[in-house]
């Protein structure tokens, strides 16, 4: 018989019913160390108090309005996010898939108002993964994505991941945007290097093409900047948003400057939930944390002595670890060992970490993570190890 919650998810036999800083507490008691942080979506932890005082001062006032009246705490946090970021202009949505929605129209209707109505095509990359809603598996394309689940929304042109050589030849005058993560995160942990993001937005301004950035895993302080993209000191036309922009929080966003935006006009697109007070009063005060350079310096620092820590990891268990990628608190191990089973190793000790494609375990921790919890973690995962060790 079909349980009641539909069940398109094998999940870990674990039900967490209380959470504090980087520790998860499960029904029987036990304290788990949790670098998955909800798949990058805890950025500042679990129940963070500024963030329990942001959401229930809002809960005891006022939870939802609509779009169709002014929002004042949505006014603040995209004038936060125009404030620190290359955007002129935000659209609020509830999640990250959503905002790929809005990315693809943003960018058709673009070209549209621009008399090309047949410039509407978008590349993508192999690996990528943009959220589950119909444009989303179109955008990614990858057949366990896809298949069954046809006729495909078209018009997308999925390319080999870091192969300039295919990019170049791929691009049409029906090119409409190319739409890229910076780093991978489903796709397992693979940062795009920054000579080849600038390369693509070389690209794009030759051909006049809009660059979408998927910021939705490596946004918002996961790299040490507000936003990946800013390594590589170039700016995107349109990024999509969510995961850590609301703490915990189901909230996302799409940034676009004045010109990508000069389509949606109003009537155009919307949301009922989109922006509602909740999440914006949240979302707030995550980014005027996490915008702090002394926050992302923190991040930063976190980040170098989680690094090494892993590197001397893969150094102890060289049958169970290969290497470690990412960047900033956004990491991968490479396994030897099959990745699902040092996940489940991980849980036997209380350290929680989420699996990827390509063989890979992904470290996404708060980024406040404590020096204290990364060596805890370290010897968590150490341990882990030792029992695929141990089982093989
Ligand atoms: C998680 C994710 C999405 C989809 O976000 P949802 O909130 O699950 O819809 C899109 N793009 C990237 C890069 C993601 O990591």
């Amino acid at each position: 018989m079909i349980p009641s919650v539909l069940p398109t998810y094998s999940r870990a036999p674990l039900t967490f019913v209380k959470g504090e800083g980087s520790w998860l507490i499960e029904a029987d008691g036990r304290r788990f160390l949790d670098l998955g942080a909800g798949i990058a979506v805890n950025a500042l932890g679990h129940a963070h108090p500024k963030l329990v005082e942001a959401l229930t001062t809002q809960a005891s006032a006022l939870w939802h309005v609509s779009n169709l009246y002014h929002i004042p705490q949505q006014e603040k946090l995209a004038d936060l996010l125009v404030e620190h970021t290359f955007a002129d202009t935000v659209f609020f949505t509830n999640s990250g898939t959503e905002s790929c929605e809005l990315a693809v129209k943003m960018a058709r209707k673009y070209w549209f108002d621009k008399g090309q109505a047949d410039r509407t095509e978008i590349i993508t990359f192999e690996g990528s993964f943009h959220g589950r809603s119909s444009a989303g598996i179109a955008a990614a394309g990858s057949e366990k994505m896809t298949k069954g689940f046809g006729p495909l929304l078209g018009g997308f042109k999925h390319l080999p991941w870091n192969d300039h050589d295919a990019l170049t030849v791929a691009i049409t005058d029906q090119t409409a945007a190319i739409m890229i993560e910076p780093v991978q995160g489903e796709g397992g942990i693979r940062p795009l290097p920054d000579q080849c993001l600038k390369g693509l937005r070389d690209l794009c301004d030759a051909h006049g093409i809009l660059l979408i950035l998927d910021e939705v895993q490596c946004g918002v302080g996961r790299t040490g900047k507000l936003f990946a993209h800013e390594w590589a000191v170039i700016e995107p036309d349109i990024m999509m948003v969510a995961k850590g922009i609301g703490g915990g929080f189901p909230l996302g966003a799409v940034l676009s400057t004045e010109n990508a935006a000069s389509g949606m006009t109003a009537g155009t697109h919307g949301s009922t939930y989109g922006g509602n007070p909740l999440g914006c009063a949240v979302g707030a005060v995550v980014i005027q944390t996490i915008a702090d350079s002394d926050f992302l310096a923190d991040v930063s620092r976190r980040a170098g002595a989680l690094r090494q820590s892993l590197e001397g990891l893969i150094a102890q268990h060289p049958d169970v670890f290969e290497a470690v990628r990412g960047t900033g608190l956004m990491l991968g191990l490479k396994c030897k060992a099959t990745n699902i089973d040092v996940v489940n190793a991980g849980y036997d000790n209380a350290v929680i970490t989420v699996p990827a494609a390509d063989n890979v375990i992904r470290l996404l921790p708060a980024l406040n993570i404590t020096e204290e919890d990364i060596a805890e973690a370290t010897k968590r995962l150490s341990a882990a190890a030792s029992q695929v060790e141990a089982a093989s």
